[in-house]
C-alpha cells in the first residue's frame, strides 16, 4: 500500500521526468499518473508510474517512468479467453533501462533486488537506451530497472489487462490500494 501523500508525491516526480524528456503531459494527466508498489510498500525499490494515453478493447499506449533504481518486478502477460496475451514494445525515450528476459545469463549491468534474488529468474540482459525498444510476445517474462539518471518509456501494446499480469513474487498484488 501507499498513503495519499506518497502518490502524489511519485506522481509530481513521474511528471515532471516525463515533461523532461520532451513529452507533453497535460494537468489533467499528471493527475492520473498511476504510482504502482505492486502490493510491496516500497515503491522506491520495486514499483512504476504508469500514465495511460489510450486504452481501448484492442490496444494500449502507454508512458512509464522508472525512478533511480526503481525496479518493475519480473511478470507476464498471460493468455485471456481467446486473447493470447498482451503483446508489448517498449521504447526507451530517456534514460538507460536494463532489461531482463529469457535467454543466455548476461547479468552485468542491473543489480538483483536485495533478498529477492528467487523472484528476478531472467538473467539475459539487454540494455535499452533512448530511441532502443524491445519487443516482448504474449507470455514472455521479463522484469526491467532505471540507475542513476531513471528512465522513462513507451509502451505499446494490444489490450492491456494489468490486473491480470503474473509475477514470479507470489507477495505481489497488482491492485494498488491507497491508503491515508
Ligand atoms: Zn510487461
Amino acid at each position: 500500500m501507499i498513503t495519499g501523500a506518497e502518490q502524489k508525491r511519485a506522481q509530481e516526480r513521474a511528471a515532471q521526468m516525463i515533461r523532461e524528456s520532451g513529452i507533453r503531459v497535460s494537468d489533467e494527466e499528471a493527475e492520473r499518473i498511476e504510482v504502482v508498489d505492486f502490493g510491496l510498500s516500497r515503491l522506491d525499490v520495486e514499483g512504476v508510474q504508469v500514465l495511460t494515453l489510450v486504452q481501448t478493447e484492442r490496444l494500449s499506449v502507454k508512458v512509464l517512468a522508472l525512478f533511480t533504481n526503481q525496479t518493475e518486478p519480473e511478470h507476464w502477460h498471460p493468455p485471456v479467453g481467446e486473447d493470447p496475451g498482451k503483446e508489448e514494445t517498449v521504447r526507451v525515450v530517456s534514460g538507460t533501462v536494463y532489461f531482463y528476459v529469457q535467454g543466455e545469463n548476461t547479468f552485468e549491468h542491473g543489480f538483483l533486488v536485495e533478498d529477492k534474488k528467487e523472484h528476478y529468474t531472467m538473467r539475459h540482459e539487454i540494455i535499452l537506451k533512448p530511441g532502443d525498444q524491445i519487443t516482448l510476445q504474449p507470455g514472455e517474462k521479463h522484469w526491467f530497472q532505471a540507475r542513476d539518471e531513471g528512465a522513462v518509456m513507451f509502451s505499446f501494446s494490444t489490450v492491456a489487462r494489468d490486473a491480470l499480469d503474473q509475477f514470479t513474487d507470489p507477495n505481489i498484488v497488482r491492485i494498488v490500494k491507497v491508503v491515508d
